[in-house]
């Protein structure tokens, strides 16, 4: 903290001059933290296009677009005006036995840029929940209609959210010790690195033999809580096919990997068979306001559609389509077509392709990848997840004013399409003097 901010007297803050960081203590508990050993929580007054402001006047780049949100810049102006506007005419309502126009509007822009065969909008409210809903779908489609299959596949190293379900299908779950008793079962696939295809669709035709398998859920092509693991398009493609041979419900959580950041709208571009379910939120909204929706195919969707009232979906959060999120998704879509930010997505791409050029051969660069505007790599050098080390390479890029998320040993970059050439060129400097330091 500056010397100013510390005096009160010269530059005043409210409550007598204690900071945000002091009176957070008091009754805040934050996401993803053991208190007594994190440091303290860094508060942020402002922020724009591609600059995170702290309260002590530190500028910070957004180099993860705070957890791959606000793909269009924070505080987009076209993306306020869009919100602002719908805001003087239709706050909330309940979606349950009404409807409105930028629910309607929303499901018919995003079909249009939905992988193949989505036809039925789900709407919830975060990743979380998105991915639990399509895990609902995946075990209901099977029960309505009289079959015995109540277990769920996933990739190994998976993370699909922090609710039970999602917990359940999760192969991350480091931090679940009290919960995993209560979790659905699940069963494990290694994912497809393109030399291991064959063992693991031998491993994958032995698991639907001897189970029940509804679905599978996976994340395509780019697990990112993994550490922005990538695997292979033709190997996901298999599995894929034969999940699909067998009525296995395929769901892909595209909430990390949606709206462009992989160069295409969605992963599942890149992949010829097409999931029956996809997951989505972060940037759906933007980074604006929090919203998720489960997509399904005519087919899921015709598995509930009865006069049976038992066979319907029976799930509902209070904002379902709240107005304000959908007239934020929809500013997002309109953004995300634009040729503008279609360019930006093929510069930063070229941008990662030379900087990946600059430093591959560092002895302590290994394991490169990208995926369109996704670029990561690993440290040659022993981390734990969130060990000493982690944080103080952490504290170095935010020393640098660069906010990047190391997930372990893995560096990954995952900014906003409207970074400028300078900023990212900041990133990539510190990342080089990193490579040094550590
Ligand atoms: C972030 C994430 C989730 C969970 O979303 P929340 O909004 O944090 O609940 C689920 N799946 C994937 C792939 C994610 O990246």
């Amino acid at each position: 903290m500056s010397d100013s901010n510390i005096n009160p007297e010269s530059n005043p803050l409210p409550f007598g001059g204690r900071s945000l960081q002091f009176r957070d203590k008091k009754h805040l508990w934050h996401p993803l933290t053991q208190h007594k050993i994190a440091p303290e929580a860094l508060p942020i007054i402002k922020a724009k296009n591609c600059i995170l402001t702290s309260e002590d006047k530190k500028e910070y780049i957004d180099g993860i677009a705070s957890w791959y949100t606000a793909m269009y810049g924070h505080c987009n102006e076209f993306i306020i005006a869009k919100v602002t506007e719908q805001m003087q005419n239709l706050d909330q309502v309940v979606f349950s036995g009404f409807t409105h126009e930028p629910a309607v509007k929303l499901s018919e822009e995003l079909i249009k840029i939905l992988p193949k065969g989505q036809q039925k909008l789900f709407f919830n409210d975060n990743g979380s929940t998105a991915t639990e809903i399509g895990i609902k779908m995946a075990l209901q489609y099977h029960h309505n209609q009289g079959n015995n299959r109540n277990v769920m596949l996933a990739f190994e190293e998976g993370f699909h959210g922090d609710t039970f379900g999602a917990m359940s299908v999760s192969g991350l779950s480091v931090y679940n010790g009290a919960f995993e008793e209560h979790f659905i079962e699940v069963l494990r696939l290694p994912v497809p690195n393109g030399k291991n295809n064959t063992e693991v669709l031998e491993k994958l035709k032995s698991l639907i033999a001897e189970n029940n398998i509804a679905g599978f859920i996976y994340e395509p092509l780019v697990q990112g809580a993994a550490g922005m693991k990538m695997h292979d398009p033709e190997g996901l493609n298999e599995i894929l096919k034969i999940c699909k041979e067998n009525e296995i419900i395929c769901v892909a959580d595209e909430v990390m990997t949606g709206f462009g950041k992989t160069g295409r709208y969605f992963a599942s571009d890149y992949v010829v068979t097409k999931p029956d379910v996809v997951c989505l939120s972060k940037a759906l909204t933007a980074g604006l306001l929090p919203m998720g929706l489960t997509t399904c195919s005519q087919k899921v969707y015709d598995a509930f559609y009865s006069e049976d009232i038992s066979k319907g979906l029976f799930h509902g959060h209070t904002y379902s389509a709240n107005p304000l999120a959908c007239a934020a998704a929809l500013a997002g879509i309109e953004l995300l077509v634009s040729d503008e930010i279609q360019q930006k997505i093929e510069e930063v791409q070229q941008w990662h392709r030379e900087f990946d050029k600059k430093i591959k051969n560092h002895p302590k660069v290994t394991n490169q990848r990208q995926l369109g505007v996704i670029y990561a790599f690993d440290l040659n050098v022993e981390m734990e997840r969130y060990g000493n080390l982690r944080n103080e390479l952490f504290k170095h890029f935010m020393d640098s004013g660069i906010f990047l998320r190391p997930l372990g040993s893995t560096i990954y970059i995952l900014a906003p399409f409207t970074i400028s050439q300078e900023e990212m060129n900041h990133i990539y400097e510190s990342i080089e003097v990193a490579l040094e330091k550590f």
